[in-house]
């Protein structure tokens, strides 16, 4: 119990550092961003219009990390709307598709009868392809990601087991079969800017938001992970009463179609 608390207090401190930074940061952005946009506007040199597409692109690159550290740091307002997470996860299936590659088998298994949880949609997608990202780079040769959904209720003596409060929630968890983490990895993944990967390749910042978003949605999240044989991300998001699915989907495992 001492470990977790200590976690969350850490997390809240740099939270509390990254959101400041990022917040001005974003502001400098915003400007760069919109000067760019009129300097394109009356650019005719082909030469100057390279260079002001290349300063773009960087600009939007920046403005996608400092939105993560807003949404890790709680400082971006999200959205919160009843949404079932089997339909959004649906719906997103392609994106999820393209960014697993061909080498990945990608396995959805949405639970029936699921509850509904009252998050910001978006926030819950960029969690979900975060967590995809990172199964598929933990996987060199490929292997197999599967997406589960279903719904928990936590007595209280297994709320205490958890260490989270009990009641009702969805549980929806991405695992992988990849290479997994050491125990240091996993105490420090959720850190913003903690990577084991090469530079140019992680930001570090894929995790903090998923912390972020699942915590400001009054959620948990957990990592399980066995080195050499995979990892799991469980995401435990608050049910919201009587919101069942009425179309309930078959609740089988099945590859993703290509779209
Ligand atoms: P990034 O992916 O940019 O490195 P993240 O915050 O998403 O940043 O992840 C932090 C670190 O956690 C990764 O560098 C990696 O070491 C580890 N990690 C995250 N997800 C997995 C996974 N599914 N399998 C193995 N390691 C992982």
């Amino acid at each position: 119990a001492q470990a977790a608390l200590f976690q969350s207090q850490k997390m809240e401190a740099v939270g509390q550092l990254t959101g400041g930074i990022a917040h001005d940061f974003n502001n400098l952005l915003t400007i760069i961003v919109n000067n760019l946009d009129l300097l394109t506007r009356s650019a005719t040199d082909p030469r100057d219009k390279r260079l002001i597409d290349s300063a773009q692109r960087a600009a939007d690159r920046g403005a996608k990390l400092t939105q993560q550290l807003l949404a890790f740091s709680r400082r971006q307002p999200l959205q919160p709307e009843l949404n079932n997470p089997n339909s959004l996860i649906a719906a997103f299936e392609p994106v999820l598709h393209r960014a697993c590659g061909e080498a990945i088998d990608l396995r959805l298994s949405l639970g029936s009868g699921l509850k509904s949880v009252n998050v910001d949609g978006s926030q819950f997608e960029t969690s979900l392809l975060n967590l995809v990202v990172n199964a598929r780079d933990a996987m060199g040769n490929g292997g197999t990601i599967t997406i589960t959904t279903g719904n928990l209720t936590l007595t209280p003596e297994e709320g205490a087991t958890r260490q989270v409060e009990p009641g009702d929630y969805i549980c929806v968890t991405v695992r992988d079969t990849g290479e997994g983490m050491s125990s240091d990895t996993v105490s420090r993944a959720f850190e913003p800017f903690f990577t084991t990967k090469e530079i140019g390749k992680g930001t570090g910042l894929g995790l903090s938001q998923v912390y972020g978003f699942v915590n400001q949605s009054g959620g948990h999240i957990g990592i399980d992970s066995v080195p050499g044989e995979g990892t799991t991300i469980t995401m435990l998001l608050p049910a919201q009463d009587g919101e069942e699915e009425t179309e309930t989907p078959s609740g089988d495992e099945h590859q993703i179609r290509q779209t």
